[in-house]
């Protein structure tokens, strides 16, 4: 499985799209092992809580964007 294939799958996991129990396997293990695609992951996971948990991105005051920015580089 290359890395196209695994974030194209786990797009679908943060979609709450049910895949079959060895693509699992296979997107786990290679997040475990590719940093590229963990961090697309990461990204991905983040940017779905937001727009599932606040107001939409476009409608957040700039000052507040980048102060969640900003927290989230300094972890
Ligand atoms: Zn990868």
């Amino acid at each position: 499985m290359n890395c196209t294939q695994v974030q194209d799958l786990a797009a679908a996991l943060i979609d709450h799209e049910s895949l079959g129990p060895r693509e699992l396997a296979e997107v786990e293990q290679h997040l475990a092992t590719c940093s590229a695609c963990r961090y697309e992951y990461e990204m991905d996971r983040w940017m779905s809580r937001i727009v599932r948990t606040r107001v939409p991105i476009v409608q957040t005051p700039p000052d507040t964007y980048l102060s969640i920015l900003s927290a989230i580089e300094e972890g």
